[in-house]
């Protein structure tokens, strides 16, 4: 009898892993759920449909529902939540609104995402807080926004509160948390002529990234009338049953809405009631094959931890390529070829308007001593372009090293947007992944011509500097 693959879970790990079983081997029987009506979407564009830049939700899926039962033979069942995992028969139970069905399996994949996280802020569950984790609440937003624009404040008739500080806008609006995705929602609202109110725990935005490049944003995002607060501890949001204020420690500012962008969490629930193992992050627990400590049963994407390349630690980093390349390697390990998805950089990008930034592997100091590195760091700052070249711009350079070995372990660059520090950030994560030392990177035979860079491009400049300094 055919073999059945079940994977709970459609979208870029899910439909990944349904798609590459199915190529593998079109006699796989492969049965998808997916408890929600999207599949196959892109979350990361979220911000850009609210921005405007992308008209419709539909620009953001892939492949369609009914493409992937006609023309890859894949039998998806939107609308149906799986509640239940049975190792013992086997069985997956999934319910939708006409009832529960018990789906045996041969292999099983758990590819259920992440949630957006609702910190315990007082106030959170008024009207007017959004968070920012799936197809509904980009819809929902956008329609916010749509509202918002339609009518200046003032001229609504139960407005909320008016702009203080800018001249003309949709009304004051606060997001919590300066991670990457608040920072990109502060790009769209502000398109959209939002007053933005930006607060951020710590003392610097994108905590993940260096210094410098978080100082690099956090002032372009000022240079764009964003308020940035640092150090703002979020303890209240106010208001009788609508938002009306986000209160810190040190300041009342008035707000008509509120994004809580305070990352993610995995969701695991299923898996953890079926006793499948979570790891030291609190995601699930997989080997390198993605298999969870229940044979046949595989975990992949943002709701599972992977290992990190620098530190062979488990690590939680739930970014959309990961997914893809994880679920893949699941398809084809279900069909007979057993095959790694490889381990996670920590690579990111982000754009703030006219800046553009990117990070990879290991830049925290404790977090390398951790893992028996002697790290040190330096910064640089170098032409984007020939110094002769009518364009260009400056392109910063923070890399860290390991004293004694000159091992590479980690960069985070940023430049204006168009100036290269996401694509210059390829070059360290091949660095990174493949473990080599500053002297190996500084003789990197990269491409060079007057209009992409100078002849040592920035990050080779930057591996020289520290080079010299070990
Ligand atoms: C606003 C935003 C911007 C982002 N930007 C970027 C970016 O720029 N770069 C980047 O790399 N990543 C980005 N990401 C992250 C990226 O979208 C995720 O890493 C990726 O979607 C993870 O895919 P996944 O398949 O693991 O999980 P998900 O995309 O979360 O999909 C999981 C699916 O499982 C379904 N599900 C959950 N439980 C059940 C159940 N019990 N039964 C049935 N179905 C279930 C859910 O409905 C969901 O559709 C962004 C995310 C967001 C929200």
């Amino acid at each position: 009898m055919d073999e059945t693959f079940v994977v709970i879970g459609g979208d870029a790990a899910g439909m990944s892993a349904a798609s590459k079983a199915k190529r593998g081997n079109p006699e796989i029987n492969v049965v998808v759920f997916e408890k929600g009506e999207w599949v196959s979407y892109g979350a990361c564009g979220l911000p850009y449909y609210i921005k405007g830049e992308i008209q419709t939700l539909e620009e953001l899926v892939s492949v369609t529902p009914e493409q992937f039962r006609n023309e890859r033979d894949i039998d998806l069942r939107t609308g149906h939540e799986v509640v239940a995992i049975d190792p013992e028969s086997e069985t997956v139970t999934a319910q939708n609104e006409s009832g529960e069905t018990v789906q045996p399996y041969d292999h099983l994949l758990i590819s259920t995402g992440a949630e957006a996280v609702v910190p315990p802020i007082e106030g959170a569950d008024k009207e007017g807080v959004y968070t920012l984790g799936s197809m509904t609440d980009g819809k929902e937003l956008r329609e916010f926004v749509a509202r918002s624009r339609e009518s200046s404040p003032s001229e609504q008739p139960d407005s909320g509160p008016a702009c203080q500080y800018l001249e003309s806008c949709s009304g004051p609006v606060g997001i919590v948390g300066g991670g990457y995705i608040g920072v990109e929602m502060a790009e769209a609202l502000a398109a959209n002529e939002f007053e933005v109110h930006l607060f951020q725990r710590g003392d610097r935005v994108l905590k993940g990234f260096s210094g410098a490049t978080s100082e690099a944003v956090a002032d372009h995002l000022k240079e764009q009338s964003v308020f940035v607060y640092l150090n703002a501890e979020v303890n209240e949001i106010s208001g009788d049953s609508v938002v009306e204020s986000i209160l810190t420690d040190e300041q009342e500012v008035p707000v008509e809405m509120v994004l809580l962008g305070t990352g993610v969490s995995p969701r695991t629930d299923v898996a953890e009631n079926a006793g499948i193992e979570l790891g030291p992050t609190g995601a699930i627990a997989t080997d390198t094959y993605r298999e969870t400590n229940v044979s046949a049963v595989y975990a992949a994407g943002d709701c599972a931890e992977s290992e990190h390349v620098v530190t062979g630690q488990p690590a939680y980093v739930p970014l959309a390529l990961t997914a893809n390349r994880h679920g893949r390697a699941v398809g084809q390990t279900v069909v007979g070829t057993p095959t790694e998805g490889g381990g996670v950089a920590g690579t990111a990008a982000v754009k703030a308007f006219d800046v553009e930034a990117a990070r990879t592997g290991i830049l925290d100091h404790k977090e390398a001593r951790d893992a028996g590195f002697d790290p040190i760091t330096e910064t640089i700052e170098a032409k984007s372009r020939a110094g002769y070249y009518p364009e260009g711009g400056t392109v910063c350079v923070t890399m860290t090293a390991d004293r004694e070995s000159g091992q590479v372990l980690g960069g985070s660059l940023v430049s204006e947007y168009g100036e290269g520090a996401v694509h210059r950030s390829h070059a360290l994560v091949g660095a990174v992944t493949e473990g080599i030392t500053l002297a190996e990177l500084s003789n990197y035979d990269l491409a060079y011509a007057p209009p992409f860079n100078t002849t040592w491009d920035p990050t080779l400049t930057a591996a020289k500097v520290l080079g010299g300094k070990l």
